[in-house]
C-alpha cells in the first residue's frame, strides 16, 4: 500500500513515532505500521475534561490479500499508549 511504504521509508526518530506490528487474521502476514504521535492523533476530552488523543488507521499487507486491518490507539497527553483495539487481525509484539 502506497501510503504505508511512504511512512516506512524514513528511519524512526525516537520518540516521534509509535511503531507497532499486526498479524493479518486472514493470511497471517505480519505488517508493521507506525503512528506519528505529534501529527496523527486527534485530541478528545474525557468525562472530566482531561485531554487524550486517538488515532485510527486502516492498514493492508503487501501480499495478495485484501483484508483490511483497522487499528485504534488511544494516547495520553504525554503520547503514551493507554489503550488499543484492532479489527481484522491481532497485535504482535515487536
Ligand atoms: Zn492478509
Amino acid at each position: 500500500m502506497k501510503f504505508l511504504k511512504n511512512l516506512l521509508s524514513p528511519p524512526n526518530p525516537t520518540g516521534k513515532f509509535y511503531t507497532f506490528s499486526v498479524k493479518c487474521k486472514r493470511c497471517g502476514e505480519t505488517i508493521h505500521g507506525q503512528v506519528n504521535v505529534y501529527n496523527e492523533p486527534s485530541m478528545e476530552l474525557d468525562q472530566k475534561g482531561k485531554p487524550y488523543y486517538t488515532c485510527r488507521k486502516v492498514i493492508m499487507g503487501n501480499e495478495h490479500c485484501f483484508q483490511q486491518i483497522e487499528v485504534l490507539f488511544k494516547f495520553d497527553a504525554g503520547k503514551r499508549v493507554l489503550d488499543r483495539e484492532i479489527i481484522g487481525g491481532e497485535f504482535v509484539e515487536n
